[in-house]
């Protein structure tokens, strides 16, 4: 089992380099007409490359928004976020738009594959957007790591759920990302596909050393990661090391 520090202190210069996610001291406050919410509050995690994280908890505890800052989609009201050792603090539309797109996959409950192409087009389309070479060769390597290749001229529609979260994760992994983030990956899926889906996770993180976060409300999802980060009204409130 891999280590996963939840730090109190900001931690030093030089350990932030070496983490894939590190916040320090961060929170997040949304301002409402009448009231202040804290989604995060004074949250410090650093998690390093290859780490599986499940984040647990009750409907607006904080989960989404630390994924969102994870993500580099939503920024903290104070403290600082470090995602691949690179602040998402005051950085350019350009430079945010290339963090995302090299160094981080998006997964969703909903899966969002884009209907009207098919699975390969689908897998493509980071790349294309990217301007990347050899296309072809990296989603037929992206369809095989997801054991979809047979499927790959299929559209969406085609396609079972958890074949759908198949195709998600080879598009979110197909530039490579550092850092993987997982909103719900099996709430549109029944406990034996979303157990497969899990597994698929766990072996692409383990061969692959992403990091991943997810969050989740299912416990049996959440048995296949490294640790399980319990949050509450914003906070970490306790973390099961498997
Ligand atoms: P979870 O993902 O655990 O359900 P969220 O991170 O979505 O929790 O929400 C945490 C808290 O922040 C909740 O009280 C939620 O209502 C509030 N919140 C989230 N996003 C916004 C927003 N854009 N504006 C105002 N409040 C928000």
């Amino acid at each position: 089992m891999r280590t996963v520090s939840q730090t109190i202190d900001h931690p030093t210069q030089q350990q932030s380099g070496s983490a894939v996610v590190d916040f320090a001291s961060v929170s997040k406050i949304y301002e409402g007409e009448t009231d202040k919410v804290w989604a995060l509050r004074d949250v410090s995690l650093r998690v390093g490359a290859g780490e599986f994280l499940a984040f647990v908890g009750k409907s607006g505890c904080g989960k989404s928004t630390l994924l969102n800052l994870a993500g580099a989609m939503d920024f903290p009201t104070s403290g600082e976020v470090h995602i691949d050792g690179v602040s998402t603090r005051g950085l350019s539309d350009s430079t945010l738009t290339k963090l995302r797109r090299d160094r981080i996959g998006f997964i969703f409950q909903s899966f969002q594959l884009l209907h009207t192409l098919s699975v390969e087009e689908n897998v493509q389309l980071p790349l294309l957007l990217a301007g990347a070479a050899n296309t072809k060769l990296r989603v037929a390597d992206a369809l095989q790591s997801v054991e979809l290749q047979d499927l790959a001229h299929r559209m969406p529609h085609q396609l079972s759920g958890g074949q759908m979260q198949r195709v998600a994760i080879a598009r979110a992994m197909v530039l490579r990302p550092k850092l993987l983030l997982a909103d719900e990956p099996t709430g549109n899926l029944d406990t034996s596909t979303g157990q497969s889906v899990m597994q698929l996770l766990r072996r692409l993180c383990d061969s692959t050393q992403t990091t991943i976060l997810m969050a989740t409300h299912s416990l049996e999802s959440a048995e296949i990661t490294d640790a399980v980060i319990r949050m509450r009204d914003g906070q970490i409130d306790d973390v099961v090391r498997s």
